[in-house]
């Protein structure tokens, strides 16, 4: 198999499978994986000065303020000139697009494809509020897609199952209504200004279908671009 264009942009919902997809083609294609949600929660686990200021947006399910967001990767973003990237979780509103235009002149890359993992409100919140994690052993669940042998227990170790703070309905209605105000700007925004790097993969089939149908469209994109 062909490996995908170089430098891509992944997004989606909340609950869209987004960061799994990334996380899965960085290992494949040994992409750099820079997911913002990711860079925020370990600034907090180290609690500096960035980490103390965004913790509170985090807890909330809240976007960061633009600015922390062009501080976060304007201070960790290194990209080795042999890698290819792929954002997960960026950009996130309209102002943060100039941002990812300004790393890309500072980095000398380009974004080659803009993939776009597209599920319902309906199936990101049934998917999110669903989801039930171990405490002891870290398993995942889902109520209606992949439940436990009994309700509400571990298989492995029998822990009582947790729902992750970040999918409590209450934060997931901040989240969702989050993506309904900025998120679907930004994929109007490249739909118009970057039809052909712009890919659209049906986030609602079983993950290794999402995979593939996205593995089938970066290939097609990279075949009419050479
Ligand atoms: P994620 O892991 O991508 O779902 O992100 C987790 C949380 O980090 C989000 O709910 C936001 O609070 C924050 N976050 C991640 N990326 C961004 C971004 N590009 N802009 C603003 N906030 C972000």
């Amino acid at each position: 198999m062909s490996v995908p264009p170089t430098h891509l942009v992944v997004f989606g919902r909340p609950g869209s499978g987004k960061s799994s997809l990334a996380e899965r083609l960085g290992e494949e294609y040994q992409y750099l994986l820079i997911s913002t949600g990711e860079l925020l929660r370990e600034a907090v686990r180290r609690n500096d000065t960035l980490g103390q200021r965004v913790q509170g947006f985090l807890a909330r399910g809240q976007l960061v303020p633009d600015d922390l967001i062009f501080e976060l990767l304007e201070v960790h973003l290194q990209v080795p000139p042999e890698r290819k990237v792929v954002f997960d979780g960026f950009p996130r509103t309209m102002g943060q697009v100039p941002l990812l235009a300004k790393l890309e002149t500072l980095h000398g890359f380009q974004v080659d494809a803009y993939l776009e993992i597209a599920v319902s409100r309906a199936e990101a919140v049934a998917r999110m509020t669903g989801r039930r994690v171990c405490p002891a052993c870290g398993s995942t669940y889902h109520v209606r897609n992949n439940p436990p042998q009994v309700e509400g227990v571990c298989d492995h170790d029998r822990a009582a199952l947790q729902t992750r703070p970040d999918d409590r309905p209450e934060i997931v209605k901040v989240r969702q209504d989050d993506f309904d105000a900025h998120g679907l700007a930004i994929l109007d925004y490249y739909q118009q200004h970057a039809p052909d790097r712009y890919l659209h993969v049906d986030g609602e089939q079983p993950p290794d279908k999402v995979h593939a149908e996205a593995i089938c469209k970066l290939q097609l994109a990279q075949a009419a671009g050479t």
